[in-house]
């Protein structure tokens, strides 16, 4: 089914998805052809094909329609001004969909995204795919996103202390860490694969305005594990 999403130019990717249903909001949509997935893809040749590909260190650029989905799943929470946490930022590629959604451009709101990494070679790759596009350089020089090292499985403070509106994390977790729940705001979505007895799945951990937490288990999936960094 994910193959026959494929296209020849990020447009006509995204284009498919969207006939497919694997995207179906319009704002998901205009998001994932702004972000283009060659810059973020180590062969281009392949960016515009529906499957995961290897970017080294053990990680992957998740298939495009994984990623649909997760922006999909997050989508209340990514609104202009939102403050966004992306564990496991690899290639930088949801990084960048998530940006154009929360920093859209002439956006007064403040938004920022954090993409966090706990290998730093896949710190400066998401930084430097990044780079590659004008509207990329702008949000990286303003501030609207940034690239950091660090374990994921605590999340990340800012000096501020302000926490986030919405976390992703593009790896699969042994349990659902208080510490991410911890650092959501009040209203807040964190989208976590788990891994469990019965496999990986996603799960879906809203904290409402009273900070009550409500957690959901979603869907099957087969994301690399959220792990101590390889010792070098
Ligand atoms: N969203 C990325 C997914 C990359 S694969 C993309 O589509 O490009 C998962 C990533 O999680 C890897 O880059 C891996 O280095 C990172 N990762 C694994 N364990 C981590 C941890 N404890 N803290 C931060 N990042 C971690």
């Amino acid at each position: 089914m994910a193959w026959r999403s494929s296209g020849g130019s990020n447009q006509e990717l995204v284009e498919n998805l969207f006939r497919h249903g694997l995207i179906t909001s319009p704002l998901v949509k205009s998001a994932m052809e702004k972000a283009n997935r060659a810059h973020f893809c180590p062969d281009p040749s392949y960016a515009y094909e529906d499957s995961p590909q290897s970017i080294g260190h053990a990680a992957t650029i998740s298939a495009p329609h994984m990623h649909a989905s997760a922006a999909e799943s997050l989508l209340p929470y990514l609104r202009p001004g939102s403050r966004v946490l992306d564990i496991g930022s690899g290639s930088g590629y949801l990084t960048g969909v998530f940006a154009e959604l929360v920093c859209p451009p002439g956006s007064s709101e403040g938004g920022r995204v954090v993409g966090l990494e706990h290998i730093p070679a896949l710190r400066d790759l998401g930084e430097s795919n990044f780079e590659k596009g004008e509207r990329g350089r702008e949000m990286l020089r303003d501030g609207k996103v940034a690239f950091v090292v660090g374990d994921g499985r605590k999340g990340w403070k800012e000096k501020g202390g302000e926490e986030w509106d919405a976390i992703h994390v593009g790896a699969a977790a042994d349990e659902l860490h208080a510490e991410l729940v911890e650092q959501l705001k009040r209203p807040g979505r964190m989208f976590i694969p788990v891994e469990g007895r019965m496999g990986q799945h996603v799960w879906v951990v809203d904290k409402d305005a009273d900070g009550t937490v409500k957690k959901e288990r979603q869907y099957g999936v087969r994301y690399v594990p959220l792990t101590d960094p390889p010792k070098s």
